[in-house]
């Protein structure tokens, strides 16, 4: 409803029309930024009814593309608590597993299936280890639309089920993620299917769990907000959300971003400590963390320009370390899954002090058995 200027390649800065469905450049392949009209966002956030609301997803309907609320699909995302960490003074926990899937994706799947509703969309097509398929087909099939998921082997078994619960088509891939998604982008070309997943109007549902941040400490900004990197999509989206927050004077300063990767996929990290503006590509990922085993991330090269903006610190995390987090954070009464549990290691072994906000992107019983049964004793 908000009216939206343009959009235009974050690569190579190609313009598109507002109305124009487009997921990648047709130039060059780069990601689409959306530029609304922020002087009509600045006139509906300028009240006391909105900074004092509650904090929801759709609370911050005037910062995504959406054409008419009517055809919201929702199934309550967000919202989710920003909480103390037990363990460590000024680390905050922002847990994710609450979403209605389990994951974040939830965000980014509310506003892409309400666009696909507005484009008269049937059939959708997504690649994905497992959470964004259970996403897309929760909210897909809600709307009504077919969701087939192209799911890479060794995908974990309860996410499987959990997407063909949602009533979902499921077509296992050999290979890693990667093979996955090629395939779909074939299909895509070959013949006009509708892909779902890390692709434009995704990252601007994920604007929200930056502004729910941000909303939960009085529209105050953190030291540190700390995010798990697989493709990229929810810390681009987080900075996104924090760069218009900006820019329609809800804050005035930015929160340095930390991207964190498992070190058997560290296709940002290592470019970052290398000083490379894009990012490296793993053939074969690694780790234990499955829903950020993602050897070409699309969003790499923004996530890295966003580390530069924002002065941020970019991290590896072992498979050991991973699991410590899993069970340090288990220990105060939030279970995540391997994933969700990469920034509190960052946190970890970067030795953040002061207000550190770690994001828990994925509920435990996601992968309920990642790394073996839980010892008697643990
Ligand atoms: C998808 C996912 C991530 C990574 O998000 P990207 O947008 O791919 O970077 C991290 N943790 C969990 C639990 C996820 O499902
Ligand atoms: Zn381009």
């Amino acid at each position: 409803m908000v009216k939206i200027k343009n959009q235009v390649c974050f690569m190579c800065g190609k313009k598109y029309k507002p109305e124009k469905v487009v997921f990648r450049c047709e130039k060059c392949g780069g990601s689409i930024d959306i530029n609304y009209d922020f002087k009509e966002i600045k006139n509906l956030i300028n009240k006391p009814t909105f900074t004092k609301a509650p904090v929801s997803h759709w609370k911050y309907w005037m910062f995504y593309p959406i054409k008419n609320l009517k055809n919201m699909i929702t199934l309550g995302e967000g919202g989710t608590p920003l909480i103390n960490d037990k363990f460590h003074k000024g680390r905050l926990l922002k847990n994710e597993g609450l979403n209605p899937t389990g994951s974040f994706k939830d965000r980014g799947s509310a506003v892409e299936i309400t666009k696909a509703v507005e484009n008269k969309v049937h059939n959708i097509y997504c690649p994905s280890t497992g959470n964004m398929g259970a996403s897309i087909a929760a909210y897909g099939t809600r709307a009504g639309i077919r969701v087939t998921v192209y799911v890479p082997s060794g995908a974990p078994p309860v996410k499987v089920q959990q997407i063909k619960s949602y009533g979902a088509r499921v077509v296992n891939m050999r290979g890693t993620y990667t093979n996955a998604l090629n395939s779909v982008y074939e299909l895509s070309e070959d013949t006009g299917a509708y892909i779902s997943g890390d692709y434009g109007y995704r990252g601007e549902g994920e604007k929200s769990t930056g502004l729910e941040i941000i909303d939960q400490l009085n529209w105050q900004i953190p030291d540190y907000i700390v995010i798990p990197v697989g493709m990229g999509n929810h810390f681009w989206g987080i900075h996104q959300g924090l760069k218009e927050a900006k820019m329609v004077g809800l804050i005035d300063k930015f929160p340095k971003l930390v991207a964190i990767q498992a070190s058997g996929c560290d296709t940002v990290v290592s470019s970052w400590k290398n000083n490379d503006p894009l990012p490296k590509t793993r053939k074969n990922p690694d780790t234990i963390a499955g829903a950020i085993a993602c050897g070409k991330p699309n969003f790499g090269a923004e996530v890295l320009y966003a580390l530069k903006q924002t002065k941020g610190l970019a991290e590896t995390v072992t498979d050991g370390e991973i699991l410590q987090a899993r069970k340090e954070l288990g220990k105060q009464g939030v279970w995540a899954e391997p994933a969700g549990a990469v920034a509190y290691a960052g946190a970890e072994k970067l030795g953040l002090s002061g207000q550190v906000v770690c994001i828990i992107t994925g509920h435990g019983l996601k992968d309920p058995f990642a790394g073996g049964a839980i010892p008697s004793v643990y």
